[in-house]
């Protein structure tokens, strides 16, 4: 029955690291698995996330059988707020990711409106009823706790997709990826396996967690002042590092950063976060207390501008500003396209006289990823007869494509996609067939996808060269110059210092606009002469905006 087609379509995270977001498709049932979002690229100036352009789901809305959450990093979450306001789906998670997830939707105010549904990997046997697909889920190691990997039975056959995982042996929260059910899984033959290529670059396995553990204590034995920890606010076990390694030398912890209070808040009250609340620190006890007495755990880890610890780093932080003698922990590696925010910020944290261990230095963060080796035992235990390599850029998924290769899976079983690209499989068949609208929608303020890329072209050319206004008042009947040019000018010149500039090309407006010609091409003489003139006289070219009046 070949009208019944089992159809993948990834929204995002394929070909690029970010905003995951895949669609399972089977007669028209869809089911949603993850919804992230991705920080702007530093092309894109005012903008504050990036989601992913779901019209493909919108569309289909009423078909939505569910939506389900691997784990509760950004990238896998962020875009929910948006999803939600526009499908009503029911959303299960495990405790933990349930836990992020409502953080997030109580700051966007549609906690009350959601259906969330918690479930849990333990049970080997639970399997979550969505007609036409069944749905188990399964332990997978990460730098965030309680993330799994899904397992979902479809009509065609068995699909595995691995979330973001690796294999650490030595997990801080205790729990492993479940191996027994991978095995399990394979045993019961996969037929599609779509499976995280963050790392397919790295040779070898990913260190444990444990690693990043035996660093803090070299650091803590040695630090006589405040130590502050900067982390991502959803990285529960580094968290939970920090208030260990507090607690073996004496110091008590303080959280800063309105995220990583709310998550150690949420996370403490579900149990995965060993600390009663009545143990943190108030901001003025970091102050006050004996600064060998004294940890942080703070936000800004990636130098974002409004962190934590970037507002710590100026001195421009309410509660918190470092001093000579603090020591700071960057526990964590930038994301590609924020090395920059980073330097700065570690610079700003010597200037301001703390010890800074960054991961350059000390191996102060381990990848939640994992390397080549496991990405191949993952392939070996599951032995797929289909594989899709799944987030990350390009290279990756070919790099990871290669490993499967390497394994014994048959190349034109593979499929390198990239997102909006189309998988369909059958039972004893898979393509690659057609492509559905995707790309980023860029979110700025309260705008969703307002911001385009003209808005985003006009932002640039403002960056670069500023602009002028040219405001002129003419005749309505004639055409008559009645008032003006008046010149505005913003990034261009200073001018006060360019007053000469600034009259000249007041004359050569006038000189243009003189010979009268029909009104409607006013402004874009305005704009010519002007635009010939500035670049003859600066080399530089500003944008231009014309205003006429008619009087
Ligand atoms: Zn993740
Ligand atoms: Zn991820």
């Amino acid at each position: 029955m070949s009208e019944h087609v089992l159809r993948i379509v990834p929204l995002g995270g394929v070909g690029q690291i970010g905003k995951n977001m895949m669609v399972l498709e089977y007669d028209e049932h869809l089911l949603i698995v993850d919804c992230g979002l991705m920080f702007p690229e530093s092309d894109m100036p005012g903008i504050d996330i990036v989601i992913p352009d779901m019209a493909y789901v919108y569309e289909r809305r009423d078909r939505v059988r569910a939506i389900i959450v691997t784990h509760g990093h950004e990238d896998h979450i962020g875009g929910l707020p948006y999803l939600l306001q526009k499908v009503e789906a029911p959303l299960y998670a495990t405790r933990l990711t349930r836990g992020l997830i409502e953080v997030k939707l109580r700051e966007h105010g549609l906690l009350k409106g959601a259906t969330l549904h918690t479930v849990s990997p333990d049970d080997r046997e639970a399997r979550l009823d969505l007609d036409p697909f069944q749905v188990e889920f399964f332990r997978v190691c990460h730098s965030v706790p309680d993330g799994v990997g899904l397992a979902i039975t479809t009509p065609v056959g068995l699909v595995v997709h691995t979330a973001d995982f690796k294999f650490d042996q030595t997990p801080v929260d205790g729990r492993l990826t479940d191996f027994a059910k991978l095995a399990q899984l394979g045993q019961r033959g996969v037929h599609v396996l779509l499976s995280d290529s963050t790392n397919a670059e790295t040779e070898g396995l990913t260190p444990s967690e444990r690693v990043v553990g035996e660093t803090f204590d070299r650091i803590f034995s040695r630090a006589t002042g405040r130590i502050i920890v900067a982390t991502f606010a959803s990285n529960i076990s580094r968290v939970q590092q920090v208030i260990d390694a507090a607690h073996n030398y004496g110091r008590r912890i303080g959280i800063v950063g309105r995220s990583m209070v709310n998550n150690v808040k949420m996370a403490a009250e579900l149990g995965y976060l060993d600390i009663s609340s009545d143990e943190l620190l108030t901001a003025q006890e970091m102050n006050s207390l004996p600064p060998d007495q004294v940890a942080i755990a703070c936000t800004g880890s990636q130098g974002e501008p409004t962190s934590a610890l970037v507002r710590m780093s100026m001195g421009e932080h309410r509660q918190i500003n470092i001093r000579p003698g603090d020591t700071v922990i960057v526990s964590a590696t930038p994301i590609p396209g924020n090395e920059e925010f980073v330097n700065r910020t570690i610079n700003n944290l010597f200037r301001a006289g703390a010890q800074v261990h960054y991961h350059e230095l000390a191996q102060v963060h381990v990848s939640g990823h994992g390397g080549r080796e496991e990405h191949k035992l993952m392939l070996n235990m599951l032995r797929p007869r289909f594989f899709v390599p799944i987030h990350g850029e390009y290279r990756h998924l070919v790099l990871h494509a290669r490993m499967a290769e390497e394994v014994g899976i048959a190349p034109q079983d593979i499929f390198v996609i990239e997102s909006g690209q189309v998988l369909e499989f059958g039972p004893d068949w898979g393509h690659i067939n057609g492509q559905v609208t995707e790309g980023h929608v860029l979110v700025d303020g309260l705008g969703v996808g307002d911001v385009g890329t003209v808005v985003l072209r006009d932002r640039h050319l403002l960056s670069r060269d500023g602009f002028v206004v040219v405001v002129l008042a003419v005749d309505a009947d004639d055409g008559q110059v009645l008032e003006g040019p008046h010149i505005i000018t913003r990034g261009f010149v200073y001018i006060r210092e360019s007053e000469d500039l600034i009259a000249e090309a007041a004359q050569h407006i006038l000189a243009a606009v003189q010979h009268g010609g029909p009104r409607s091409t006013l402004g874009e003489k305005i704009k010519d002469s002007l635009a010939e003139f500035l670049y003859g006289e600066t080399r530089r070219r500003p944008m231009i905006l014309p205003v006429v009046m008619e009087i």
